[in-house]
């Protein structure tokens, strides 16, 4: 170990990017040299949401040591194929954004473009339908698939839905276990010192000092450290992303949960539909300029599929990121970190690209500038490109029916965005850039699901045979079909995967 080697680190936050970053920690760096400590407050307690996850989850969980069917049994977990999305290209609209790839990519030319192509010779049903995915959604199916598992199986992406809460238990049991030292107190103030303006301590409403080398801020949307003491600063992307409030209800489930989120679009924002094991997740997303609380909570309510469990709670929150993630000693993980609000689920898993870069790039206790740097470098490029796969959303509609929508419709867009869109209509073309976390089937799902069709396809898709393409496409969609009939339901599965851990309820 080098004489310069962090010895103590301390974790300010015990909600889910508090517990994963200590999980993640007790399993990647080595516990001989490292002395962990997370504070959390009960009085304060956690936002308490949090429920849809996307697949880079089982790398994370595989990452940590966590076992899939254990993890999903603590935290009345079910598995998730993708989204639908209901009334966003237009009212009375729908589609889906599934998990995983479209087709199959026939000599570098991505299966959309021949998709485009056959679809100007003949009528095609959704491009969804050529989802491993999206067609056992439909169907409410779900198997994991085995690494050897006949094609088209292995297409099959899948995420997780769980209750926020009892993920935080589970990563909490699991990080003890490993080590961590957990500490119970409210947090009163925090002591800087030195040339540098370093975080030193920070001090409980007991008046004990816990001190550390390096803090890792995961105390939610205050961002106790990074902001209220070194005063970051945030970059508000709300004129792009206008919704700043929410209001969450859960409800008894009417039936097995179904294998997706649902987002339906409402007059000034969205609501989700998030079906865990013992219960539903709800909760209207909205713009606090078109919407009071009041009529919020009337809108979600009315729309509620089951009997609520609770009162509504209310949430606020500004779209858009600290200006730098990364600050002095002091690394911001969770909301702390920023907030794109939660239309793609994207906040957990970027807790998740926070705590890989951090370890790809941890500290000594010189605090090198570059390694500092480029943390920031790239979590900025990670948060900007989840924050145009939102804005896309939103711009890609063509709803008048009120000022919220008519305000996205017509609103600018980032540069980047604007180009990708333009390529998008002319030929249909689509380029992940560098890491950006949403491929291009997603992009496609998106633009064709909310009626952004182009105007022609790339030459390059002109090379199979027509006829071959026509055969080869309709038996590729009989095979999805095939396959996802041949799958246990969701619910069966889960049953399977959970018997052996705890019982799973599916609350009628
Ligand atoms: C409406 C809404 C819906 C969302 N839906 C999703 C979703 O579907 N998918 C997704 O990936 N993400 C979603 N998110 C984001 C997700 O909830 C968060 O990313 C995740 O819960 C992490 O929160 P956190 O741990 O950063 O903060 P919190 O849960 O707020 O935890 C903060 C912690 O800091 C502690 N703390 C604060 N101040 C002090 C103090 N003075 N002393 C001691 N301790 C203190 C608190 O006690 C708590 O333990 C959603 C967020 C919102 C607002």
């Amino acid at each position: 170990m080098s004489d310069h080697a962090i010895r103590r680190i301390v974790i300010v936050g015990g909600g889910t990017a508090g517990w994963m970053a200590a999980a993640a920690f007790t399993s990647l760096l080595d516990r001989r040299d490292h002395d962990i400590v997370l504070v959390e407050s009960d009085e304060i307690g956690t936002v308490g949401v949090g429920e849809a996850t996307i697949p880079p989850l089982q790398a994370f969980n595989h990452m940590v040591g966590i076992d899939e069917d254990q993890f999903l049994a603590a935290s009345q977990g079910t598995f998730k194929l993708g989204i639908e999305f209901v009334g966003w290209g237009a009212e009375g609209e729908r589609y889906f954004h599934p998990f995983g790839p479209h087709g199959q990519d026939y000599r570098g030319v991505h299966f959309h473009q021949l998709y485009l192509r056959e679809s100007r010779l003949r009528e095609l049903p959704d491009i969804g339908q050529w989802s491993m995915s999206g067609v056992a959604a439909e169907l409410g199916r779900f198997v994991r698939p085995a690494p050897d598992a006949p094609m088209p199986l292995p297409q099959l992406g899948y995420a997780f839905h769980f209750d926020a809460g009892l993920y935080a238990k589970f990563l909490r049991a699991h990080s003890e276990r490993g080590g961590v030292r957990r500490i119970e107190g409210k947090i009163v103030d925090v002591r800087t010192g030195g040339e540098s303006g370093h975080v030193e301590a920070v001090q409980l409403a007991s008046g004990e000092m816990i001190e550390g080398e390096l803090f890792i801020d995961c105390s939610g949307f205050r961002g106790l450290l990074i902001e209220e003491k070194l005063g970051t600063g945030y970059e508000d992307w709300g004129h792009w992303l206008p919704c700043d409030r929410a209001a969450a209800v859960p409800t008894r489930l009417g039936g097995p949960p179904d294998p997706f989120t649902r987002s339906t679009a409402r007059s000034a924002g969205w609501q989700w539909r998030i079906p865990l094991q013992h219960r539903m997740g709800n909760g209207l997303v909205y713009s606090s300029a078109h919407l009071d609380r009041g009529q919020a909570e009337e809108l979600l309510l009315a729309n509620l599929e089951g009997e609520p469990l609770a009162e509504p709670r209310h949430l606020s929150f500004t779209a858009g990121r600290r200006r730098l993630a990364w600050n002095a000693n002091v690394v911001s993980l969770g909301l702390s970190s920023g907030f794109i609000e939660p239309l793609e689920s994207t906040s957990i898993h970027l807790i998740q690209s926070g705590i890989a870069k951090l370890i790809a790039l941890f500290p000594d206790r010189r605090f090198s500038a570059a390694e500092r740097d480029e943390y920031n470098r790239q979590m900025q490029d990670v948060f900007e490109d989840v924050r145009d796969f939102i804005i896309l959303h939103y711009k890609a509609t063509r709803r008048q029916d009120s000022d919220f929508w008519n305000y996205c419709r017509t609103m600018d867009i980032p540069d980047k965005l604007a180009a990708k869109l333009e390529l998008w209509r002319s030929k249909g073309r689509i380029f992940r850039e560098g890491a950006e976390l949403f491929a291009t089937p997603s992009w496609v799902a998106v633009l064709f699901g909310q009626g952004i069709v182009p105007e022609d396809y790339e030459p390059a898709a002109d090379a199979m045979d027509g006829a071959q393409l026509s055969d080869v496409m309709d038996r590729m969609r009989l095979s999805y079909r095939d396959m996802a009939e041949r799958m246990p339901t969701h619910a069966e599965f889960i049953a399977r995967a959970c018997r052996a851990n705890a019982d799973p309820v599916f609350a009628s």
